[in-house]
């Protein structure tokens, strides 16, 4: 990477990609959450804990990215905004934003189910 700027054209293009599933899933409520890289706290939190990459709510309809997630893959990316997705309205345990994700959210009429790979980090085969 040069320079000391990033573009984060993936983690825009991903997270368009996710919030136009969820909003097309029924969820026109969710369709005005945004996401902003440079929180300090999801820096140190992904610091901390390397599997750790994004929180939300702690400012009101933003999910937070640590920058290190632009150079995550396409599928990971994907899973992990459905996953903060899952958490807006499935509440606070990774277990019950994986299901509200699992119940709700619809490609073509079939769930997207969140999976989890070797490093223990959501995806989903989109
Ligand atoms: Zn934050
Ligand atoms: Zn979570």
């Amino acid at each position: 990477m040069q320079g000391r700027s990033k573009s984060y054209e993936k983690l825009i293009g991903t997270f368009q990609a996710a919030r136009d599933l969820v909003v097309g899933s029924g969820f026109p409520q969710l369709g005005g959450i945004t996401f902003q890289v440079g929180c300090p706290a999801v820096e140190q939190y992904h610091r901390e804990s390397p599997r750790g990459y994004m929180h939300v709510l702690h400012v009101p309809n933003v999910i937070c990215v640590a920058a290190a997630a632009e150079d995550l893959g396409r599928q990971t990316l994907l899973g992990l905004w459905l996953h903060e997705f899952g958490h807006v309205l499935g509440g606070p345990e990774q277990w019950d934003a994986d299901e509200w994700v699992f119940r709700n959210i619809k490609l073509e009429g079939h769930p997207v189910p969140i999976r989890y790979d070797e490093r223990d980090l959501q995806f989903v085969e989109l």
